[in-house]
């Protein structure tokens, strides 16, 4: 059954309204009719079975039924990654989205790249990724910020594991306990050794190795979040 994410607040027997892009999909791409069933979600109640009340190219009504799930909130753990190519950087986030994130903040780090990124467009590729792998949740991607900054307001509670390219393979296995945890990938030219240096002078941070061979960013993002989960999270 199709599945869409729609921002707006869910319950057995409200209407939700859809607008233009997703009444085009059900109507045109789809050929969904009046009647026809689907999935709904919006990231805070859970998903729900819902039928279209009324359709049309621009817009349409859809009535919700019945929750099928409830709410299923990621692990509290946050994903920190310096932007990289946009291709690549959609990529991440559509991965972390599915290996279960709370929340995904794009750094720039001394030697990243892009000056910018498009909040908007990182945003809808989580919202298709919790759509296509079943998530109810979908992770907020936040404004690009500095790691610096973050750094200088960072939570005390919250461990951060380090993922050191210089470390390759040397480092203690993860150890620690489930919880408040953040995860940071740097950029295609690694951190800078003033960047390696504080990072491990936190009291808070883990640096780990992601084996013997250097990843690419986002090959790096997917393994650190699974190595994470596996021994972690809310897969272990
Ligand atoms: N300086 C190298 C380069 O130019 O390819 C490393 C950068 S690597 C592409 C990007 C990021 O992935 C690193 O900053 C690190 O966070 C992570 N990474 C890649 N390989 C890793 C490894 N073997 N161990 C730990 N982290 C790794």
């Amino acid at each position: 059954m199709i599945r869409l994410f729609v921002d707006h607040p869910l319950a057995p027997e409200h209407p939700v309204p859809i607008f233009r892009d997703q009444a085009h999909y059900l109507n045109i791409v789809m050929r969904m009719e009046d009647g026809a069933r689907l999935l709904i979600f919006n990231g805070r109640d859970g998903e729900f079975e819902a039928t279209i009340e009324e359709i049309g190219r621009r817009d349409g009504t859809l009535r919700v039924i019945r929750q099928t799930r409830p709410l299923q909130m990621p692990p509290d753990l946050w994903l920190l990654f310096a932007p990289i190519k946009k291709q690549r950087t959609d990529f991440i986030v559509e991965k972390a989205t599915e290996l279960g994130v709370a929340r995904i903040l794009p750094v720039q780090t001394e030697f990243t790249n892009s000056e910018r990124i498009r909040k908007d467009r990182l945003q809808a590729h989580a919202m298709e990724a919790a759509e296509q792998c079943g998530g109810t949740y979908v992770p907020e991607v936040e404004d690009l910020q500095k790691l610096d900054h973050l750094l200088d307001e960072w939570p005390e509670d919250r461990n951060l594991l380090f993922c050191d390219e210089s470390l390759l393979g040397a480092a203690d296995p993860l150890e620690g306990e489930p919880g408040k945890w953040a995860i940071l990938i740097g950029p295609e030219g690694g951190f800078s050794d003033t960047e390696r240096a504080r990072l491990r002078d936190l009291p808070f941070a883990r640096p780990v190795s992601l084996g013997p061979r250097i990843l690419r960013a986002d090959t790096a993002a997917v393994a650190a979040i699974t190595l994470w989960q596996s021994r972690l999270g809310d897969w272990a």
